[in-house]
Formats: structure tokens, C-alpha cells, sequence
């Protein structure tokens, strides 16, 4: 299996943290976002050990929000002592909403509107990850109004190309996020971030970005190497030293049994002792790391249920298994072709070739093509595997359907986090 939380039972039906997810669907009803809630705190506990004993004291993960944003994953956060980055002000206020510590937090974007850098500043979030020239000036500006000042870092694009979807490759030169560095934008960006009274210059920030395999461990390094680089040209020239240097996240998990597998805690110690050579050899203080993983995070916390409704086989051509989700509550294979494993709840025989699609008015409104299942029959419960990231957080109402619920499994027990979204909602803010 692709991660330790599927099973299946002795009569061969398919469990998930343990528990039966055609009960779940019973009790729950389709489609239904499963969120293995003991997975999400293992996974944070990888990180966070792993990187304290291998970056040293001061260096920590912070949970990407994006790739699953919703207030009980702060409790869970919370208890596990991980920070946590921000995108928007709905991402924030669902964390104060929770009463998620503010002070280790992060706020990105490459616009971030002066609506949204005033909520951050008033609500706490202890750093903000500068992507420009033009964001220096903004937060310079409201932290000045507040008689603060304000932590940041600047986001620095290293020029990399992580080889992954190109929709999610971000630290290459020409990328709308950052401040290039090959450009030679970058140092008059940290002259000007030094010489605001209102902004302390904490260190650089990249994300090169995400479902980065990595297996040789080239990016990440690739990436430290550039940046550090860098840090060592600004103290020359300016006499700043950096203290922090964010790499971002973007660990890429397993969605089907031909992806590597990924060894986190390998790949973690790897890069450690590589920035602790290139340090050494720049002769650079080591800075305090920080990585934010999302998708490592939650990705193969999750899993969604649906039900079969009907099966179209058109005969010479192809088959087609619908279900009563879809797009709208995971459009990344209509997005940028992601891989799914799909398992039926109840049998492991799988000679039927087909693509599993959802309800939407789009033919591209695909979860998974080309795949093999039992023939099912109507009302039987499918699962997509390794559902936890981007999927609720890019969910849609599109052609008005309501988005599915999460429940969230802790040790044998379940409980919506989320509720399932009525007509009434669809229509709550019509006015
Ligand atoms: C998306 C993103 C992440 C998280 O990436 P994952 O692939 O989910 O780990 C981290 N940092 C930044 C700046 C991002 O944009």
C-alpha cells in the first residue's frame, strides 16, 4: 500500500486509519473527505525532530496552510508545537479563529493588499516574507502607521527548475513570485529592506516548488548553495549577515505505488550537513533553517469516499465509472494531470479499464483516466487515495454542488472537522 493508514480487513474491505470506510460512508454520507489526523501529527513530529536535531536549535518546519486550511487542523498543529505559514487573510483568520499562536507564523504572496498586510500586523504574525520591492514599501509603511517594527525576509527566486508540474514550479528566474537573484535585483532589495526603519531584515526566503522528488537531493542543495552565496555577497557588500534562511517546502509525497518512495528524515540530514559544509567553506555563520512543508504534511493524511452512480461503456471505445464528486472537490487532474490510486472499499479484483469521472458539465472533469477497477454497481463506495493536500483547499462550488465534509480519524474514533455544505449555504450569501 502507499502508506501504512490503508488496509485492507480479513474480508479484503478496504479500512483507513485503521477504521472501515464503507462505514464511514454509511455514517457520514458521500463524497467524504477522511482526514487520518494521527498521520498529520506523525508527520509533524518527522519534521519537527528531525530538523531541531539536524539544523540545531532555532530551526523549525512551518505547516503550509494552503495545502489544507481549515481551524481543527490548528488545534492539531497547535498541540504538536508547529508553526505555520500564511497566503491570505482567510488563511490567518482561520488560525486566530483557532487560536493558533501567532508569533512563529508567516504571511507570502506576491500581492498581498494593504487590507491583508494591516489584518497580519494587528492579528501578530511574526514574519512577513517580502516578495518585492514594491510589498518593501507597503509593509514599511503600515508598520510605520503601528510605530513597529516589523520581521522580514525576503523572497528570493534562486533560478532553479525542480522539474515538477510546470503550474507548480516557482523559483525559476522568470517566476511571478520573488526577487531574482541572477538578475542582480535582489542585493539593491535587501540595500533598500536595511535602510527602513520600520522592517528588520531577518534573512532570504525560496520555494522552488512543490511535489519535488529530489531524489538525488540536487535541489534543495542547488538552491542553499545559490542563496547562501548570496548571503555571503550582501555581507561583503553590505555587511548584513542573514540569521534565517527559508527554503520553502515541497517535498513530494507518493500518490501512486510507481512514484520513489520518499525518505523525509534522509532527505532532511542530507541537506543539513551539505549547508553546514557550504557555510563552512564560504566561511558564513550556519543560519537558522526553516522549511514549509504542506503537501508532506497532510497529503497522505487524506483520502475521499465517493459513491458509484453510473457506468457508461461505450462499446469499442472506453468505459466510464461516475461518481457523486468530482472536479469540485479535487480538480487536480483537470488542473495539471496528477496521479491517483483508486481502490473500490469492497473488492480487490480490478479487470475493469476505465475513468473514473465526476458529475460537473465539463469533460474534463476527470479524477482519474485509464484505470483499473472491479465492474462496479451502483451505490458502491471508491476511494482516492492520498487526498489530504489540495484537495478541500482547491475545492469549488462549481455547477453548485456543495463541498464534502472532513472527518477527522484519531485513534479509532471519527468526528467532523468540517461540515457538509447544504443548498442553504450555496445560497446564504445571495442576496
Ligand atoms: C506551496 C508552498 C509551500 C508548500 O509546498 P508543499 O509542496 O505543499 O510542501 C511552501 N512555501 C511556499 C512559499 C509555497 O508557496
Amino acid at each position: 500500500m502507499l502508506c501504512k493508514n490503508i488496509g485492507r480487513d480479513t474480508q479484503g474491505n478496504l479500512t483507513f486509519a485503521g477504521q472501515s470506510v464503507a462505514a464511514l460512508a454509511e455514517q457520514y454520507g458521500t463524497p467524504l473527505y477522511l482526514m487520518d489526523e494521527d498521520r498529520i501529527r506523525e508527520n509533524c513530529r518527522l519534521y519537527l525532530s528531525v530538523m531541531r536535531e539536524a539544523f540545531g536549535e532555532g530551526s523549525y518546519p512551518l505547516y503550509a496552510s494552503k495545502a489544507a486550511c481549515f481551524k481543527r487542523i490548528y488545534t492539531v498543529l497547535r498541540e504538536e508545537g508547529m508553526a505555520a505559514d500564511f497566503v491570505s487573510l482567510g488563511e490567518i483568520h482561520t488560525a486566530v479563529a483557532a487560536g493558533f499562536p501567532m508569533e512563529k507564523t508567516c504571511f507570502h504572496g506576491n500581492n498581498k493588499t494593504d487590507e491583508e498586510i494591516a489584518y497580519a500586523m494587528d492579528h501578530g504574525v511574526g514574519c512577513f516574507i517580502v516578495d518585492s520591492a514594491w510589498e518593501l514599501d507597503a509593509v514599511e509603511k503600515a508598520a510605520e502607521k503601528r510605530g513597529a517594527v516589523q520581521d522580514i525576509l525576503l523572497r528570493l527566486t534562486p533560478g532553479i527548475d525542480p522539474h515538477t508540474y510546470e503550474a507548480i514550479a516557482t523559483g525559476k528566474v522568470d517566476s511571478k513570485f520573488g526577487t531574482a537573484i541572477e538578475t542582480g535585483q535582489a542585493m539593491p532589495l535587501v540595500q533598500a529592506a536595511l535602510g527602513r526603519k520600520h522592517v528588520r531584515l531577518l534573512g532570504y526566503h525560496c520555494h522552488v516548488g512543490s511535489q519535488v522528488f529530489d531524489e538525488d537531493g540536487t535541489v534543495y542543495h542547488d538552491a542553499a548553495d545559490i542563496m547562501l552565496r548570496f548571503a555571503k555577497d550582501v555581507q561583503r557588500e553590505l555587511g548584513f549577515t542573514a540569521s534565517v534562511l527559508n527554503l520553502g517546502g515541497g517535498y513530494g509525497v507518493r500518490y501512486v505505488g510507481s512514484d520513489p518512495p520518499v525518505d523525509i528524515a534522509a532527505n532532511l540530514r542530507k541537506l543539513a550537513s551539505h549547508i553546514r559544509a557550504v557555510c563552512q567553506s564560504l566561511d558564513f555563520p550556519m543560519p537558522q533553517v526553516r522549511l514549509e512543508p504542506g503537501r508532506s504534511i497532510v497529503a497522505d493524511a487524506g483520502m475521499t469516499l465517493y459513491r458509484v452512480g453510473t457506468v457508461k461503456q461505450i462499446t469499442g471505445y472506453k468505459n466510464y465509472v461516475s461518481i457523486d464528486g468530482g472536479m469540485t472537490d479535487n480538480p487536480r487532474y483537470a488542473l495539471y494531470g496528477a496521479k491517483y490510486t483508486v481502490l473500490h472499499a469492497a473488492r480487490t479484483d480490478a479487470d475493469f479499464r476505465c475513468d473514473l469521472v465526476g458529475r460537473c458539465c465539463e469533460s474534463g472533469d476527470v479524477i482519474q483516466p485509464d484505470i483499473l477497477l472491479p465492474k462496479p454497481q451502483r451505490g458502491d463506495v471508491i476511494a482516492v487515495c492520498t487526498t489530504g493536500a489540495y484537495n478541500y483547499s482547491m475545492a469549488s462550488n462549481y455547477n453548485r454542488v456543495p463541498r464534502p465534509p472532513i472527518v477527522m480519524l484519531h485513534g479509532g474514533t471519527s468526528e467532523i472537522a468540517v461540515r457538509r455544505e447544504t443548498p442553504d449555504d450555496l445560497i446564504a450569501l445571495d442576496q
